[in-house]
């Protein structure tokens, strides 16, 4: 095999292990390892524009069998890393269990990427931008990472340590994720935020699960995406609205806190401000939509 860098994708040396133990080896190893590879929807992407090197070695993730699992597991759903956007947009189970992470998954580029891209190569992906990032927040579940030694589990609240950073070491790979469902009486709600109805990339995007009855709040979690380095909880909120009545002076004062608790980016996509003004609006219309009967 040649050790000068690869210039196109097919000069890179790819591994197609088929099952876990096998690519958990070949990750062990700095002379064997390589860049996990799942849909390639952002690879082939990231490799043919020059924004990441072309590796020398790939290692596909989508022949192992665990990876492929969608299962109800008492009150979570287990979705494998390489389960595909549409695999969740389809399923009875997670339509059931996290109604928002199905809605998410259907705003992601078109059927063709739906097809490809996966829950593990977005999560992986740590863009501030992906799209499913919220509506796994508001679970509080964990993302189980594995390497020869074992596995692990990280809380998806701190999966994402920085702008395209993560909590993985350099020989894990991402198997499954472990995400509690909806409780009775809970709801969800996702919303997307971009200069076009299809295929956008998010100026603002956000989940939000919650209880509200006889119109006082009683659970409340929300998570904003594409405002900063990595996807946030607004924690500050959550506390404070819960035990509040929905009414116009709660409202407004939601609206305002959200607004000024957050401190937005500013880039191509959009400015500083218009993205605090509208996560504001967003959160407000969370709280005034849960507080509706359902469908
Ligand atoms: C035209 C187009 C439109 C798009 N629209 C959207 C959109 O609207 N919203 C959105 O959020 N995204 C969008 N994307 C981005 C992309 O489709 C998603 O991020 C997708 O989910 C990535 O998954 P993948 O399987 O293709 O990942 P890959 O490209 O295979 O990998 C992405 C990253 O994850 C790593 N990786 C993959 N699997 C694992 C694993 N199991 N363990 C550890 N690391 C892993 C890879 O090494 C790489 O760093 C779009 C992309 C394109 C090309």
């Amino acid at each position: 095999m040649s050790t000068a860098a690869p210039k196109t994708f097919e000069e890179v040396d790819c591994a197609f292990p088929e099952t876990l133990a096998d690519a958990l080896a070949l990750m062990a190893d700095e002379k064997t390892r390589g860049r996990p590879l799942a849909g390639g929807t952002d690879l082939m992407v990231q490799w043919e524009s020059g924004v990441l090197p072309m590796p020398q070695r790939a290692i596909s993730v989508k022949h192992l069998p665990e990876l492929h699992t969608i299962e109800a597991s008492g009150t979570d759903v287990v979705l494998g890393a390489a389960v595909t956007h549409m695999a969740i947009r389809r399923s009875a189970v997670v339509q059931a269990g996290l109604p928002s992470l199905v809605d998410a998954a259907a705003t992601i580029g078109g059927f063709q990427i739906q097809t490809m891209g996966t829950i593990g190569g977005s999560v992986a992906n740590a863009s501030p931008a992906g799209d499913l990032a919220p509506s796994l927040m508001i679970t509080d579940g964990q993302v189980v990472v594995a390497s020869v030694r074992g596995e692990r589990s990280i809380p998806v609240t701190e999966f994402w340590t920085d702008y395209r950073k993560t909590a993985m070491q350099p020989d894990e790979i991402i198997v499954r994720f472990v995400l509690p469902k909806i409780a009775a009486g809970e709801r969800e709600i996702w919303r997307k935020l971009g200069p076009r109805q299809a295929q956008a990339i998010s100026k603002v995007m956000g989940s939000c699960r919650g209880r509200i009855v006889d119109g006082v709040v009683e659970s409340f979690k929300v998570a904003i995406g594409s405002i900063a380095a990595t996807c946030i909880r607004l924690r500050d909120v959550e506390k404070w609205i819960v035990g509040q009545p929905v009414n116009a002076t709660v409202l407004n004062e939601l609206e305002q806190k959200v607004s000024s608790s957050i401190h937005p980016i500013a880039d191509i996509r959009s400015t500083a401000e218009y993205r605090r003004w509208v996560t504001g609006r967003m959160v407000r219309g969370f709280v005034e939509q849960l507080a509706q009967p359902a469908d």
